[in-house]
């Protein structure tokens, strides 16, 4: 617990001084506390201390811990990549949908989204490159693809088109990742000046995010600590002991 205040408070000085290093109001970047593999107790000391944007990536998962906490005032975020019979699912909760990256999905989330309480919130995903296999374990969109989904995100009743969301090839340099990621959400943004989002940036390069305009930054190990990884970042993993 007070490690995950600690933690707390060292992300929040990361963000700000980044903000403020690139001329930014601090305030315009939110943080998202991707709570994979921890258990629910950690999600509500860390609600206790203010937080309030919270991430998964396993379906399971979310709907496990969005029900234990149902009595947290949270917003749910779901990060990973999602199938589509799953997404009625994920609708009920009312989380936010991060992973948006082909029509289909569009599509049976739009009717999610339908017979949900509120449309559901949602930025479509971008695949930045690096090695094939890493893109197609992590999803998104091919960039030229983009603008097409965000016009259908737009125009579906059930959704809300919020903005993008990347996360940046492993191993290369994140900056000119993020630059394509800003150039890209302009791009979408003059279309749909609502969808003034960017989901970009983790505990690892949150600094090279804002720097170029993320508005929401995505953090789980430098809130919670290193997550044991027994199938890879993105893949299968098991819950663990409560910080408590
Ligand atoms: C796990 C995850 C994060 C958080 O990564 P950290 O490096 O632990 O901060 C962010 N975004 C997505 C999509 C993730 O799956």
């Amino acid at each position: 617990m007070a490690g995950l205040e600690e933690n707390l408070s060292a992300v929040r000085a990361r963000i700000d001084a980044a903000a403020r290093a690139a001329g930014r109001d601090p305030a315009t970047v939110r943080l998202l506390a991707v709570s994979k593999t921890w258990p629910a107790a950690d999600v509500r000391a860390l609600a206790a201390l203010g937080q309030v944007d919270f991430g998964e990536n396993r379906v399971q998962e979310l709907l496990g811990k969005a029900a234990e906490l149902d009595d947290v005032a949270l917003r749910w975020h779901f990060v990973g990549q999602l199938q589509r019979n799953k997404a009625a699912a994920v609708a009920r909760t009312g989380a936010v949908v991060h992973s948006v990256d082909r029509l289909a999905l569009v599509d049976t989330l739009d009717r999610a989204g339908r017979s949900a309480e509120a449309p559901v919130e949602v930025y479509v995903q971008v695949d930045l490159g690096g090695p094939e296999g890493e893109a197609a374990a992590r999803g998104g969109a091919r960039p030229d693809d983009v603008p097409a989904l965000a016009d259908a995100v737009a125009g579906a009743a059930g959704l809300r088109l919020r903005g993008l969301m990347a996360v940046a090839p492993r191993g290369a340099e994140p900056a000119p990742a993020f630059a394509r990621l800003a150039a890209l959400a302009e791009r979408v943004r003059a279309d749909h000046p609502e969808a003034d989002g960017v989901s970009a940036g983790m505990s690892g390069d949150l600094e090279a995010a804002v720097a170029a305009g993320a508005t929401l930054v995505r953090v789980g190990t430098a809130l919670f600590g290193s997550r044991p990884l027994p199938c890879g970042e993105f893949e299968e993993h098991q819950p663990r002991e409560s910080h408590r």
